[in-house]
């Protein structure tokens, strides 16, 4: 049977952040948990479906690769087999995410999950920042624009409707935690409260603008500093730029990931910079000044009489900076002998008088060729 995606199976969009996926997890988890739907065997497999399209979509590394690739791109990266698993299993994974929601009070609990109004840091944000090879070279300030998770203008955040104040929580009198007997009142237990999550309030009247999230989505500039040298892959991190936090705690970070522009004629290797360069068979014969590309423009280049098919010529700090050091590396120019396809009836007969004008010894490695073959035959 083919795999539902992911997106679908929470209900979410491709865009939502990890927040909203958070939520629409928790939401589904709880409406098809077994505990509330006892021998219902579609409910049970929608809450293993459910869990497999959470594991993926909360890991920023799997979540790129399902963008990409779709299920196919998933494949070797771990991803848990949840239609072979238990329910406790499941619960034992995500249950520090819920408290006790899934009435496994007290296993595997964390200290979030104990402490539901704890301060918490908001999530971090990736985004990427499109960069040239003189970019890299001279180091840059880009504007970069992005969505993240705000707080709502019109409630401040509160998710309460202007005018109205969240109520107490009926089921833990606004504590956040309820509190239950075992053992014949040997223990007690305190649990995250179900009705209000933890918060200690409802809120009975939501803001229009958010419904009750207290959160937007909003876009946001702000300008990344880039330094000379940085590579393909690395990220620059602005910090405080991510989604804010929870119950008072500090906003997340953003890392913007380098993503480079490939050159027209510039390769670069480490901090030097490559190109190839075709030239005619008479330049590398005679010798030249060829034109080649740089980073600074085409540029002059001398290539000696006698230059071989292949050879590479140094131009000194002409690369890239190292990103910690700023010591610049060099350019590195390969020569590619062309062979011209096509001869007049004139420059045949130059070529031939040439040919037959030419001595073995100035062309030694075809001589030493020649010699070895005929030496290594005739002795056998
Ligand atoms: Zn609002
Ligand atoms: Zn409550």
């Amino acid at each position: 049977m083919a795999k539902k995606d992911y997106y679908e199976v929470l209900g979410v969009k491709k865009g939502d952040s990890a927040a909203d996926i958070k939520r629409a997890y928790r939401r589904s988890a709880i409406k098809y948990h077994p505990d509330k739907n006892p021998d219902n065997k579609e409910a049970e497999d929608k809450f293993k479906a459910c869990a497999e399209a959470y594991e993926v979509l909360s890991d920023s590394d799997k979540r790129a690769r399902y963008n990409q690739f779709g299920h196919a791109g998933l494949q070797g990266s771990g991803v848990r087999d949840y239609s072979h698993m238990n329910v406790q299993d499941i619960g034992d994974i995500f249950g520090d995410m819920f408290g006790d929601l899934f009435g496994m009070g007290g296993r595997g609990r964390r200290s979030s999950a104990a402490r539901p109004n704890a301060p918490r840091r908001g999530y971090d944000l990736e985004t990427s920042v499109e960069l040239t090879l003189d970019d890299v070279a001279g180091g840059t300030e880009k504007t970069i624009e992005f969505t993240r998770q705000d707080n709502c203008d019109q409630c401040k955040g509160s998710g309460c409707q202007p005018g109205t104040t969240p109520a107490n929580c009926p089921t833990c009198g606004g504590s956040g935690q309820v509190v239950q007997s075992g053992m014949g009142g040997f223990f007690q237990m305190a649990s995250t409260c179900h009705t209000c999550s933890g918060a200690g309030k409802i809120i009975k009247t939501p803001c229009k603008t958010c419904r009750g999230k207290g959160r937007v989505s909003k876009k946001r500039m702000v300008t990344a500093k880039i330094p000379a040298g940085v590579h393909q892959g690395q990220s620059v991190r602005i910090t405080g730029e991510g989604e804010p936090g929870l119950n008072g705690g500090p906003r997340g970070d953003l890392y913007c990931y380098v993503q480079i522009k490939a050159h027209p004629f510039l390769q670069r290797q480490g901090c030097d910079l490559v190109a190839t360069v075709p030239i005619s068979f008479t330049q590398a014969a005679l010798g030249s000044i060829v034109e080649v590309p740089s980073l600074k423009g085409p540029r002059e280049l001398k290539i000696p009489a006698g230059c071989q098919h292949g050879d590479v010529f140094r131009i000194k700090g002409q690369g890239l900076p190292d990103l910690r050091t700023k010591r610049s590396g060099d350019e590195l120019v390969q020569v590619l002998i062309e062979v011209p396809k096509k001869l007049t009836k004139k420059q045949q007969e130059l070529l031939k008088d040439f040919e037959q004008s030419q001595s073995s010894s100035a062309m030694p490695k075809t001589k030493d060729f020649f010699d070895r073959l005929k030496k290594y035959f005739n002795n056998k």
